[in-house]
């Protein structure tokens, strides 16, 4: 409601666009610090309506639907970052504050957009062309060099809406790939490998970052995050300054995931940034005295922000599709924490929970 002050006392509402496994993790979290949390979503029966106080049923952009979330939130997040910007924009219209902003969620859903504020501000990126035909795509190739990689600007995930482009030759069958959308042409990353990190900025402007994790992905999926990573102190330092970057100059409140490519020499570049509670972070789950969730709501909430060092190092597993079956299994090995995301339906590939496996944290 306008006018909301900051910090939020418990009993206070968090309102969450989305009804995910992010959404539920948020909610679990936020109740444990004595707020209630109102899921506006879609889908009925969700992994997060599971576990809030209350849910709204409706299309995101349902003008009564908002309307009944303002009247009971306090603040509003979001859990998922296709939500329309004209969402957010509305709901901020009818006086309620919205963490992270407008402006973080419109810059993170065009990557064209999201590449060109990297650009701007310094950060470490591949560089690329924006492609609005075909015939865009030949002379951006002989630019970037070949194999290049097409991505639509909006929407992508996981690899979607992807197609690498070897030689001019092959442009038109990639264009048509990727159903002929806006797009961008990416430079090959000549990456060893995937990190990420995950940071935070409070009401206050101050920042918390969690180590970095090592990703491997399968078939586009995120399959397992190590963490923390062993990387040189100048990596993760860069890493911290990527992110501080970012969470600055997007005046950001919340908690974001930065995907990075780590070169032969150490050096990063960003992938892109989700602005939200990430998968690869949920190591900090059972590794941390304040996890991922907990950060985001403490910020969004105008709390402190809590203590990011590990106690323990983790390898997160992702259990996609049916491996979600093996949940006695996983239950019984003395060292993993399992948590499972309340999804009926186990469609090939989809996340239905994941497990943490703990091992003695080497300093
Ligand atoms: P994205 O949807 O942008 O996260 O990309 C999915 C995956 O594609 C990443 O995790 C990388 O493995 C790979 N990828 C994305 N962009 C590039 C790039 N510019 N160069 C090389 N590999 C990439």
């Amino acid at each position: 409601m306008s006018g909301t002050r900051f910090p939020l006392p418990p009993g206070a509402v968090i309102g969450v666009l989305g009804g995910g496994q992010l959404g539920r993790m948020t909610a679990l979290a936020a109740a444990r610090l004595g707020f209630d949390v109102a899921i506006l979503t879609p889908g009925a029966n969700d992994p997060a309506s599971r576990v809030a106080a209350r849910t709204i049923v409706a299309p995101y952009d349902d003008p009564a639907a908002l309307a009944e979330l303002v009247a009971i939130a306090d603040v509003v997040t979001f859990e998922f970052e296709n939500v329309p910007a004209s969402v957010v924009e509305r709901l901020i219209g009818l006086g309620v504050e919205v963490a992270p902003g407008p402006r973080a969620l419109a810059t993170a859903q065009d990557r064209v957009v999201e590449k060109s504020f990297f650009r701007d501000n310094g950060v470490p990126t591949v560089d690329f062309v924006a492609i609005a035909a075909a015939a865009d795509i030949a002379p951006a190739l002989g630019r970037l060099g070949a194999p290049a990689l097409l991505k639509t600007r909006r929407e992508g995930y996981d690899g979607k809406g992807q197609a690498w482009v070897k030689s001019a030759a092959e442009a038109d069958e990639a264009w048509a790939r990727i159903g002929a959308a806006p797009a961008i042409l990416e430079a090959r990353a000549p990456f060893v490998r995937e990190l990420s990190v995950i940071a935070a900025r409070g009401r206050d402007g101050s920042i918390a970052a969690y180590p970095l994790a090592e990703n491997r992905h399968e078939n586009g999926v995120l399959r397992l995050s190590i963490a923390p990573a062993e990387v040189s102190t100048a990596t993760a330092g860069q890493a911290r300054a990527i992110a501080a970057t970012v969470l600055e100059k997007l005046d950001y409140v919340g908690v974001l995931g930065v995907e990075l490519f780590e070169l032969v020499d150490g050096r990063l570049l960003v992938n892109e940034f989700a602005p939200r509670v990430h998968n690869s972070g949920h190591w900090t789950l059972d590794a941390c005295e304040v996890d991922q969730f907990e950060q985001h709501v403490r910020a969004v909430a105008g709390w402190p922000l809590g203590p990011t060092e590990p106690f323990a190092a983790v390898e997160m597993q992702n259990l996609l599709g049916e491996e979600a079956n093996d949940w006695a299994r996983f239950a019984a090995e003395p060292n993993a924490r399992i948590w499972l995301y309340g999804k009926a339906e186990a469609a090939p590939g989809r996340k239905m929970g994941h497990v943490n496996r703990l091992k003695p944290f080497k300093r």
